[in-house]
């Protein structure tokens, strides 16, 4: 369960949290086309709270609107301030920010294109997703027997509503299995992601990582994990990997706004490496925190003050 805290900004008001609710017939709750993001609030060394690549996650969404051909009434700049309206409303310092756009309700035929867009954007306070100790040890992950579709079935570079049920049976299918975490494997049987992360593989001190241009999201993480690498000068390759190259690697690690960078210390009941966080995920880990957390990071522009 998460902490209710006092407002939601829904459709350009901020409103309390028990009446942020929605029509029965609501579009989006039948049949999934909506976009959404998933954002951070740090609080830093001094105090003050920042948003992580606000304007990043402001524009995928309305990049992810497009791609589902949804009208969006709202900019990407409107998009940021009203995720800073309810940081702010709240009195949150650290949290976890969700921004969705819907379709409302009135026609329910599939296409309804004259249904209203909404917009919603809720904050609530959300420690590490997949626990403490997974960024420390690392967790245990499994290859999915849910594959991600091909890059003609979804469009995998929109964070679309509907795309995540597949995500939600490959993560209910490994904690059954009693693995923490699901890696999915593309159309042709490659790496794509995990169920909300990408995927990272250490060989040789080079760090190796699918390339964007498969049926994976383009996650501001994975960016984030590619610059600084380039800041650490750890060398790094965007190419085509199988499973196989996983369970031989040096290490593992999977990066994403709620999980953060997570090592992955074991995959289908092969140990990765030691067998618990490596020195090059460490190091990548450790920069993101400190980057995260300093009042005075190497990249300003990711921080927006709240
Ligand atoms: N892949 C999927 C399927 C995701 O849901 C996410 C989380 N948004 C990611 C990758 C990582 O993206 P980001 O770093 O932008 O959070």
């Amino acid at each position: 369960m998460i902490d209710k805290v006092e407002k939601i900004w829904m459709d350009g008001k901020l409103i309390p949290w028990d009446e942020a609710n929605v029509h029965i017939l609501t579009h989006t709750l039948h049949y999934g086309l909506g976009v959404f993001e998933g954002v951070r609030c740090y609080k830093r060394d001094d105090g003050s709270s920042a948003i992580f690549r606000l304007d990043e996650h402001s524009q995928r969404l309305c990049d992810s609107a497009k791609i589902a051909t949804i009208p969006l009434p709202w900019t990407a700049k409107q998009i940021s301030e009203a995720c800073v309206q309810t940081v702010r409303a709240n009195k949150l310092d650290a949290c976890y920010i969700r921004p969705l756009v819907f379709m409302g309700d009135g026609a329910m035929g599939l296409a309804a294109s004259d249904n209203a867009t909404r917009m919603a954007v809720i904050a609530w306070r959300w420690g590490a997703y997949l626990g403490d100790e997974a960024l420390k040890y690392g967790i245990r992950a499994k290859i999915s027997s849910f594959a991600r579709p091909g890059v003609n079935m979804l469009m995998a570079k929109g964070k679309i509503v509907g795309h995540y049920v597949s995500s939600i049976l490959a993560k209910r299918e490994a904690l059954n299995a009693g693995y923490e975490e699901a890696i999915l494997l593309d159309a042709q049987g490659y790496i794509a992601e995990a169920s909300g992360e990408n995927v990272f593989v250490v060989k040789d001190g080079t760090i190796y990582t699918p390339p964007l241009g498969g049926s994976q999201l383009g996650g501001i993480t994975r960016d984030t994990v590619l610059q600084l690498c380039a800041d650490l000068s750890i060398p790094v390759l965007e190419r085509s990997l199988c499973r196989d190259e996983l369970y031989i690697a040096d290490e593992v690690f999977l990066c994403g706004t709620a999980a953060e960078v997570t090592p992955v210390r074991e995959l289908d009941d092969r140990s990765i490496g030691i067998g618990s966080r490596g020195p090059i995920t460490e190091k990548v880990q450790s920069r993101f925190f400190e980057t995260l957390r300093s009042s005075d990071p190497s990249h300003p522009e990711w921080f927006t003050i709240v």
